[in-house]
C-alpha cells in the first residue's frame, strides 16, 4: 500500500482534544488506503519546559541527560496518539526513535540522522498495523544513548520517515494554512503560496520564515520529497496548504515568490586595513574560529595612504547575528591586540534589519536587483549592504525601515497577485 507520512506539531497536539482531531485526518488517509507514519511534536510549550528544567538542574549540563530529558515530550504525544488511533478502530501502535531505530551520530542535541532501517514498520505494516506513530525529534546514537535533532527536529524526523519508506508525500500540520509571500503580521496583503520550490523554501527557511526546520528542506530536496504545509484546524481539501516541490511542478511562477527578513542583524565595519593578499581570510578566519556566523561581506574601495606609509588600505564590512555581536568585537579586537591583524577602529550598528526578495524566476529574468533598489530609493530607504545568490537578492537597512520595504516591496514584485 502506499505510505503516506503526516507530521502534527506542537500546537497540533497541545490537547487531548486535538490529538482526537489529528487522528480523525489520519482515520481519513487510512480509509484512502495509505499506509501511514505518524510524526508527533510534543504539546506545544512541552520542550521550552523541559529545557528549562534542564537549565535551571544543571546549567553546564551533560548533553546526553539534556537528550533524555527533552526527547520525553514527544514519548507522551506518541502514545497518546496512537491510543486515540485504536479508540477509533484503526490499527496503530507508538514507536520511540530507538525502537525503530532511527540512528543519528552522538552529536547531542544536534544530531544528524544516518540511517532509518524500515524493516520492523514494514512487518507491522505487512500484518494489519495501518498506523506506525513515531516520536519526532529523537533518535539513537551509535553508543545506544537517546540523541535529539535539534530544536523544530520533527519536521526533519518527518521528512527523514517519507525519504525512507519512499512515501507519496509527507504532510506538515501546523498552526498556520502554508507558506505565505511574506509574513501576513507585516504585510496584510501577503499571500498563501499554492506551490513553492525547495530552492525557493530553503532560502525563506533560512531567512527567518519560521514554518520548517531548515534542514528538513534540505533533506526534502536532497531526496525529492514532496512536502505539503497546512493547518490542522481548518477543513481538509486537496488544494488545502503549500506544496514544497520540484521546480518541474511548478508551471510558471511570478520572478519573486517571497519577501523574507530578520530582524536581530548587527553590521560591523572594521575601518582601515591593510588591503593586501590574505586580509580577508585573516579577518574571516578570526570570526570563524570564534563562531560569529558571518553574513554578508562588502569591501569598499580602496585608497593609498596608511600612517605614513603609502600602502592600499580599504574597510572592511559585513553583517551578523545581534546576539553574536560582542563575540565578534571581541575576537577581533583580540587579534588587533596579539598583532594578527591591523585596523584602525570597529563601527558598529545594531539597529539594522536584512530583508530579501527570493524567486527562482530570477535566474532567467534580470532587472529585478534595479527594480528592488529603486522600489526602496523611492520610499526614501537608505541600503547599507548588498548581497546577491542567484535566487535571492538581500539588503541591510535600517531597522526603523523594515516593515515599509517589506511592503513596499511586495507591491512592486505584485506578490499579491498569483
Ligand atoms: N518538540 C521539539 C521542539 O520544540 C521538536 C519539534 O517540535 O519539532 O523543538
Ligand atoms: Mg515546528
Amino acid at each position: 500500500m502506499p505510505v503516506l507520512v503526516m507530521k502534527f506539531g506542537g500546537t497540533s497536539v497541545a490537547t487531548l482534544d486535538r490529538i482526537r482531531r489529528a487522528a480523525k485526518r489520519v482515520g481519513t488517509e487510512v480509509a484512502k488506503g495509505y499506509d501511514v507514519i505518524v510524526i508527533v511534536s510534543a504539546m506545544a510549550g512541552k520542550t521550552n519546559e523541559l529545557v528549562g528544567w534542564v537549565n535551571e538542574t544543571s546549567p553546564f549540563y551533560d548533553a546526553r541527560e539534556y537528550d533524555a530529558v527533552v526527547s520525553s515530550g514527544e514519548n507522551v504525544t506518541a502514545g497518546l496518539m496512537a491510543l486515540t488511533l485504536q479508540e477509533m478502530e484503526v490499527p496503530a501502535r507508538s514507536w520511540q526513535g530507538w525502537q525503530v531505530p532511527l540512528m543519528t551520530t552522538s552529536a547531542h542535541g544536534a544530531a544528524r540522522i544516518e540511517d532509518i532501517p524500515p524493516a520492523n514498520i514494514t512487518q507491522k505494516f505487512a500484518e494489519g498495523m495501518r498506523v506506525a506513530v513515531i516520536a519526532g525529534f529523537q533518535g539513537v546514537s551509535p553508543e545506544g544513548r537517546i540523541t535529539t535533532l535539534g530544536r523544530g527536529g520533527s519536521d526533519t524526523s518527518a521528512v527523514a520517515f517519507a525519504a525512507a519508506f519512499g512515501a507519496e508525500r509527507c504532510d506538515i500540520y501546523t498552526d498556520v494554512d502554508g507558506v505565505y509571500t511574506t509574513d501576513p503580521r507585516v504585510c496584510a496583503k501577503a499571500r498563501k503560496l499554492d506551490r513553492i520550490a525547495f530552492e525557493e523554501m530553503l532560502e525563506l527557511a533560512s531567512l527567518g520564515a519560521k514554518v520548517l526546520q531548515t534542514r528538513s528542506v534540505e533533506l526534502a530536496m536532497r531526496y525529492n520529497v514532496k512536502l505539503r504545509v497546512l493547518s490542522s484546524f481548518e477543513e481538509q481539501s486537496d488544494e488545502a496548504g503549500t506544496l514544497v516541490c520540484g521546480e518541474d511542478l511548478i508551471m510558471e511562477s511570478n520572478v519573486v515568490s517571497g519577501v523574507a527578513f530578520s530582524r536581530e542583524e548587527a553590521k560591523v565595519t572594521i575601518v582601515t586595513v591593510a588591503d593586501t593578499p590574505g586580509i580577508a581570510a585573516s579577518i574571516f578566519g578570526t570570526l570563524s574560529d570564534a563562531g560569529v556566523n558571518v553574513d554578508m561581506i562588502v569591501q569598499n574601495v580602496s585608497e593609498t595612504g596608511y600612517g605614513s606609509h603609502d600602502e592600499l588600505v580599504t574597510d572592511m564590512t559585513f553583517s551578523c547575528p545581534n546576539e553574536q555581536l560582542a563575540r565578534a568585537e571581541k575576537a577581533l579586537e583580540g587579534a588587533r591586540a596579539d598583532g594578527t591583524l591591523a585596523f584602525e577602529r570597529l563601527e558598529t550598528e545594531t539597529e539594522v534589519a536584512k530583508v530579501s526578495v527570493v524567486g527562482i524566476g530570477m535566474r532567467s529574468q534580470s532587472g529585478v536587483a534595479a527594480r528592488m533598489f529603486r522600489t526602496l530609493a523611492a520610499e526614501g530607504i537608505n541600503i547599507k549592504v548588498i548581497a546577491t545568490s542567484e535566487i535571492k537578492i538581500s539588503v541591510l537597512v535600517d531597522r526603523k525601515y523594515m516593515e515599509l520595504a517589506v511592503q513596499a516591496l511586495h507591491d512592486a514584485f505584485e506578490l499579491e497577485r498569483a
